[in-house]
């Protein structure tokens, strides 16, 4: 079973795409990283992977 994943908090401010990490800051601009809710949208299938491991922990 895969760790927790995060995702920067303000990433919508400060990145182009949400940035998940397994720590609790946000390993770019070292802002707080949240548990990540369902991407609200695609950004690309580079993060398949990612909403795959969320679908699994269902929220
Ligand atoms: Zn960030």
């Amino acid at each position: 079973m895969k760790s927790d994943i995060r995702v920067c908090s303000a990433w919508r401010e400060r990145h182009d795409r949400p940035v998940y990490t397994l720590s609790r800051t946000c390993p770019v601009c070292g802002d707080e990283a949240e548990n990540s809710a369902p991407a609200p949208f695609d950004p690309n299938d580079s993060y398949g992977e990612y909403r795959r491991a969320l679908k699994r922990r269902s929220r």
